[in-house]
Parts: C-alpha cells; structure tokens; sequence
C-alpha cells in the first residue's frame, strides 16, 4: 500500500508547498504536541515536571497569541525551562500538501495527516468577517447521500492537535498579526467528518479554540455543525458554550431518513427535542442554525417549505439555505434559484429566518460538501460499522 498523498488532481490555480513562510512539519517524535493540550492539561504536564502552572498560560501565548512555534523564541522563559520543554514538547503544525485560491478570495489547503492521509481546511472571507472551515475527521461515516466526503468512508478520527492545528496553520498562512488584527473571526465544524462522532477530541479543541490564552474566540463564534447525533448534542451543551447548526436537509422523517441515514438512528422528533434542550434557558438570542441543502426536485417543493415551517415554528430557528454543490457521479442537481426563492418566501411567510448561502469556492471544490481530501489506504468505514449510540 502507497503511503503518498496524492495532489495530482489538484487544478492549475494550486501554489507551490511551503509558501508564506512555512516551515515543513519536523520528523515524527514521541514528543507530545502542544496544540493538543486545552489550558488544563497544560498546566498539569507542567506541574508533572516540577514547573509553575502558570507557565501554561505563558506558553499557551506564545503559541496562539503571537504565532510561535520555537521555543528558542519564548524569550520570558529562562533557557533553562526552555530547554526541559524542547526535550519533551512540540510545537508542530501540518504539513502544508497544497493550497488553491479562488477568484472570489476563498483558500483552500490540503493538509497532510499522517502517513497517507490528508484533509482540507478553507477560509472564506466575507464583509466584515473570515470564517474558517475545519475538518474534524479524515472523511466521514455519517454517510449522507448528496455529500462528496461520504463517498470514501471514514478513515479515522483527527486528534485534538490535528483540529487546533488547523486554525493556527491558517492564521499563519494569512499572514495576519495573531495579537491584534483577526483574520479569523470565526470556525466552523463544517469541514470533513462529524464533530459530534469525534466527542472527545471536539471538546479540547473548542476550549483551545475559545481560551483567552488560546485562539480567544468569541463562543458564538465557533459553531459546531452536526447530521444529528442526539446524545451528544445534549454532552456539547453541558461540556461548552457554542454555536450549533443542524443539517437537516428534510421536514419529514421519511425523506430524511434517505438523506441523512443518521435520521434512522435518531428520528426527527428527538432531533428537534435535543435542539430544544440546546437554546432551553440560555441568552434570548441563541438560535440553532438548520441547514438545508437545496437539491432539484428532491426537498425543494412549497409543499415541503410549509412543512419545515411547521416543524420550526416556535423554536429560536434560523434556516441556512445551501445550493447543492455537484461533485463527479452525484445523482443530485441544484435546485434553480426560483425554487430557492420561492423555498425562502415560504418560510418568511410564516415568520421563519431564512437565508441562502452564497456558494464560494466552487472554482477550487471548496464549497460545501465538496472536500474530499486525498486518501489512499483508507477504511472505508460506514455509518453501520460505528456504533454511535452512547450507553
Ligand atoms: N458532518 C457535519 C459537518 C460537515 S458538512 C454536518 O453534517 O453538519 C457541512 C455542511 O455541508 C452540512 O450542512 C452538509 O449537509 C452540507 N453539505 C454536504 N454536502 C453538500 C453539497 N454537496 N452541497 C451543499 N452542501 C453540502
């Protein structure tokens, strides 16, 4: 079995390896990966090694506040200390595969996870705002019929480090001053894979993600994005505060049984009683955000948007409405912008918040749905295969 990543398929807009800067990932070592430690386990490791805890939150500033990954750099800690840590710590980002532009200010990177593997991180910026797409996954079990990471399976979870890393890799990339202008405004679990399926390395990463010595994002600014797994969206809501969004893509269990197998698991009616459990008793503003993928002649009709409309009334709700993006052997076509609009008008008409997501980065296969990531010796392991109920 190959053990390279494949970037052959990339199209021509792709820039070389290795720009802004970037040094290549060091060899592998059993050293352990910062960006895998949330505040807590820092501060225990460094008290493991007979160090002040408060040193965490040191180190934890130079790395997300300031962009430094060498230690021989963190020049407030004595040569000492910083010489303990080299022996047993690392601060390693991955390895930059590939990277595309589009014309409408979209980037894409291919990151290189592991021996053979690789995922897709994109930013997409916006009036006011930059949005980070990232993978929580190395493909995904979940399955859903018109998603193109569903066609090669899951290959395995990603590590906490491998989650955080994605974000400082893209805020290095963007050549944005870490202390003082964001770039990265806010991320999104919308990228490769289910969070949810992934509980316990999602949680570490959201807090690195949300820590005033970490990333420092806002908690509504980091949304996780879930097909739908019932018991953890309850865990999400007790482990930390953040912004959800439901891909719901049908009103009717029967529909979305097709669409989002999950629904078989947990039908719409738990669903939604979970969706209520998340916003119950918390700020007036909360809502969850419902994805809905327009596909032609599939879930785009009046009739079904009257239905959505009955299953959201009364719930703090906002509908994103997604263009199908097509992707190679998809039996799915986009819904014409008519049916979008009318699907809108429905839903407005009854009082419900409903937006249509501008679709960005087609040119470079970053928009919804559209990551795929290059896998060779994967798994191919199915929604069937993984037992996703919690005891
Ligand atoms: N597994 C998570 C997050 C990844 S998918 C989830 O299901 O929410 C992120 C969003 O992209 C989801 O709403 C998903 O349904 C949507 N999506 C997937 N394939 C798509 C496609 N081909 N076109 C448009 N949106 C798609």
């Amino acid at each position: 079995m190959s053990s390279e990543v494949q970037t052959d398929s990339m199209p021509a807009v792709s820039v070389p390896v290795a720009k802004d800067g970037l040094r290549p990932a060091p060899a592998a070592s059993g050293a352990t990966n910062l960006f895998g430690l949330d505040r807590l386990s820092l501060r225990e490791q460094f008290a493991g090694i007979g160090e002040k805890p408060w040193r965490a939150d040191q180190i934890m500033q130079w790395i997300y506040r300031r962009g430094v990954d060498d230690f021989a750099a963190m020049s407030n800690l004595s040569r000492d200390l910083r010489a303990r840590l080299e022996a047993s710590f690392v601060v390693r980002p991955p390895q930059l595969l590939a990277e595309q532009r589009s014309v409408d200010g979209t980037r894409k990177w291919v990151l290189r996870i592991g021996e053979g593997q690789a995922i897709e991180t994109v930013f997409i910026p916006d009036k006011g705002r930059g949005t980070l797409c990232i993978s929580s996954q190395v493909g995904c079990a979940m399955d859903c019929a018109f998603c193109s990471t569903a066609q090669q399976g899951l290959n395995r979870n990603l590590d906490v480090a491998e989650i955080v890393a994605q974000v400082w890799f893209a805020a290095k990339a963007l050549g944005g001053d870490f202390q003082n202008e964001r770039v990265i405004s806010n991320v999104v679990f919308m990228g490769m894979g289910e969070p949810l399926a992934n509980y316990g390395a999602l949680i570490p990463a959201i807090r690195i993600l949300q820590d005033d010595f970490g990333f420092g994002l806002s908690k509504r600014r980091v949304t996780v994005s879930t097909s739908g797994l019932v018991p953890f969206i309850d865990r999400l809501r007790e482990a930390v505060d953040t912004a959800l969004a439901i891909s719901l893509h049908a009103p009717d269990d029967t529909l979305r049984n097709e669409l989002v197998p999950i629904n078989r698991k947990y039908p719409l009616a738990e669903l939604m009683d979970a969706c209520r459990r998340y916003t119950a008793g918390r700020d007036h503003k909360m809502h969850v955000v419902y994805e809905y993928v327009m596909l032609d002649g599939v879930n785009d009709s009046p009739a079904l948007a009257r239905d959505l409309a009955r299953l959201l009334g009364g719930m703090p709700a906002k509908v994103n409405l997604i263009p199908f993006n097509p992707f190679p052997q998809t039996r799915f076509r986009r819904s014409r912008p008519e049916a979008i609009e009318a699907f809108a008008g429905v839903l407005r008409g009854k009082n419900i918040l409903a937006t249509t997501r501008r679709t960005r980065g087609e040119d470079i296969d970053a928009a919804c749905g559209q990551l795929v990531g290059k896998v060779l010796n994967k798994q191919k392991r199915r929604l069937s295969d993984i037992p996703v109920r919690v005891a």
